[in-house]
């Protein structure tokens, strides 16, 4: 089907011509006639699946069919990360090229300045992280009276990342007479609940199965001991095809390791983590992009959203914290139906997550092992660090003494010792 056959204009028809798309993915040919009957929306895509163009293009149609309403902001599109936010400009400013649009980009760590300047102008669309965008309606910036579409991209992911209380703030100083669109990759039936807040009677759209990863993308599961990570890490780049690498670490300072210790061996690479300023940020992504790098290690938040051309491995160095987490990852490669392999580290503490991941993607991993990658090399002498999450510490037993060590419970507590979580062992680190 082609794209004139959704009853979309020429100037976006030659902008798509332009970037190269011949006809609409499955998330597209979906949602875009429904979005341009005025309906609330659900969209469930895998990641790479195409689906900003899928409430992008309907919304430029609708907005370039009537005109704009003098300084009043029609579109506000909320995504999780910087990043994403600056992906989505990149993607709406390709498709609205032939078209009089302004639009502007709101998110933190960066000077407060231009943004607020930007919404004084004549922009009609604007892309945001909600932290920062609530920080300039609070202090109200921009006029939001004539606001027509609200868009929730990585909705998941938002509510995830403690964002609900803004966004629910944010929606409030919005006018209740809009369309409202939704996306997201993986949806739990508690977020789906909490759409029906901001949402008026949603279709939803679903492309392919909830929660399973691209189909483009080979799975694997490599079994490694703890210790030999970083050499098997190592030992996998110097193998052929691997062009260009997006490596997860679970921590920033993990991520920094990895880093160090590829620099050590010669294999150049950026990292992409929220401890580096939003520059460094833009730069790592920008040198993977051009191929400068061909690793790039990043954790979870940093890497939210990244679309990034030919990702040919996403490798799990660090077991995904979430069997969401995982879907995004390794969405990040097998893109727009490319081919790409997913490689996941499995130390031997971490079987149980991988039964659980398998369950959840309703598919088994095939365990291999390299060929020629020495497993039986010793653990170094001091021991491994500690197991996946940031695990809650035991009170500490005193040493050398016998306080404590035939006591029941509550009794004969060491001074400044407390009894935790009601006497229960509980783990920060699961799923
Ligand atoms: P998204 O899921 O929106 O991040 O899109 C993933 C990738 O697919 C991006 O690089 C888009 O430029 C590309 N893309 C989106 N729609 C199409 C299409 N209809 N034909 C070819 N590529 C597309």
């Amino acid at each position: 089907m082609p794209f004139a056959a959704l009853g979309l204009e020429p100037r976006i028809l030659a902008a798509l011509k332009e970037a190269g798309y011949t006809e609409p993915t499955p998330i597209q040919a979906a949602a875009i006639p429904k979005i341009l009957t005025g309906v609330d929306l659900i969209g469930i895509a895998q990641t790479g699946t195409g689906k900003t163009a899928a409430f992008v293009l309907p919304m430029l149609q609708l907005l370039a069919s009537k005109p704009p309403l003098g300084r009043k902001i029609r579109v506000l599109v909320l995504a999780p990360t910087r990043e994403l936010v600056a992906q989505i400009e990149e993607n709406v400013r390709a498709y609205a090229k032939h078209l009089p649009l302004k639009m502007a980009t709101v998110y933190g760590g960066v000077g407060e300045r231009p943004q607020v300047m930007a919404l004084r102008e004549n922009v009609e669309l604007i892309v945001a992280c909600p932290g920062r965008l609530l920080d300039l309606m609070d202090q109200r910036h921009g006029d939001w009276t004539g606001l027509q579409f609200l868009v929730l991209d990585e909705a998941d992911r938002m509510l995830d990342m403690g964002f609900l209380p803004s966004i629910r703030r944010v929606v409030k100083k919005l006018p209740k007479n809009r369309q409202t669109l939704l996306f997201s990759a993986t949806l739990s039936p508690e977020i789906e609940a909490l759409t029906h807040e901001f949402l008026h009677q949603p279709h939803t759209v679903q492309v392919g199965r909830r929660s399973n990863p691209a189909e483009t993308v080979t799975q694997i599961a490599y079994e490694v001991p703890r210790h030999l990570k970083l050499a098997l890490l190592v030992s996998l780049l110097g193998q052929p095809g691997m062009d260009s690498v997006l490596v997860f670490s679970r921590t920033k300072h993990g991520a920094d390791r990895i880093a160090r210790k590829l620099e050590s061996v010669n294999i150049k690479c950026g990292t992409l983590h929220s401890n580096r300023s939003q520059n460094q940020r833009l730069r790592a992504l920008g040198e993977f992009k051009e191929g400068k790098v061909r690793v790039l290690v990043a954790t979870d938040i940093a890497a939210r959203g990244i679309d990034v051309d030919g990702i040919s491995h996403v490798i799990n160095y660090d077991f995904p914290m979430t069997n969401e987490d995982y879907v995004h990852r390794i969405g990040r490669t097998g893109r727009a139906n490319q081919v790409g392999d997913a490689l996941s580290f499995v130390c031997p503490d971490e079987h149980g997550d991988l039964r659980s991941l398998e369950r959840f993607i309703g598919r088994g991993l095939p365990r291999k092992r390299l060929e020629g990658f020495d497993y039986t090399s010793a653990a170094p002498p001091e021991p491994p660090a500690p197991p996946r999450g940031p695990r809650q510490q035991r009170p500490q037993q005193p040493r050398g003494g016998d306080v404590g060590r035939f006591r029941g419970a509550g009794q004969n507590r060491a001074p400044g010792e407390q009894r935790r979580g009601g006497g229960q062992s509980r783990s920060w680190g699961g799923r």
